[in-house]
């Protein structure tokens, strides 16, 4: 019997991502597959509901609105002083930065620029507002471990290390 997706399986996934143009954004590289724990919320919401059930080996595209992948589009980018962040944090386009309101709630930011006196923040994932198309192959399935399904994470080769 072929083993199939379900909750608590640690996937090995090799997948090619593209926008509404046919554009390549993203794909895994070889010899670096994605390693998710299924159920767990570690990948999009749409892609993860159209892989249960899906055998090892087999090869699915799907399509994913923003609803279920990083969101529609919210508010602006903005410039904020570099004096906001401490001195010593390392900082790069492309990261992802939690800010707080005065009642503690989490905000999440991308930095998609920085120079000596700014940084520029902005309320929106990188894919936020874009239909993703994923065309994704299963290359392996396993039970989680006990630990792993605590922790929400697969651990191990390309998974997350701590
Ligand atoms: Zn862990």
């Amino acid at each position: 019997m072929t083993d199939k997706i379900t909750a608590n399986k640690v996937v090995t996934l090799a997948y090619i991502l593209r926008d509404d143009s046919g554009e390549i954004i993203d794909r895994s590289s070889d010899g670096s597959p994605l390693l998710y724990l299924h159920g767990a919320m570690n990948i999009v919401p749409g892609l993860e509901e159209q892989l249960e059930g899906v055998a090892q080996g087999e090869t699915i595209k799907a399509t994913v609105s923003p609803e279920k992948g990083y969101g529609p589009r919210i508010g602006e980018a903005q410039e904020v002083p570099r004096s906001l962040f401490p001195g010593d944090a390392e900082l790069a386009a492309g990261m992802q930065v939690v800010a707080h309101d005065d009642q503690g709630r989490q905000i999440p930011f991308f930095i998609t620029g920085i120079t000596e006196e700014t940084v520029t923040v902005d309320p929106n994932h990188p894919l936020a507002g874009e239909t993703l198309h994923f065309e994704v192959t299963v290359e392996s399935l396993r039970d989680a471990t006990d630990e792993e399904v605590e922790h929400g994470h697969p651990h191990g080769a390309g998974g997350h290390h701590h």
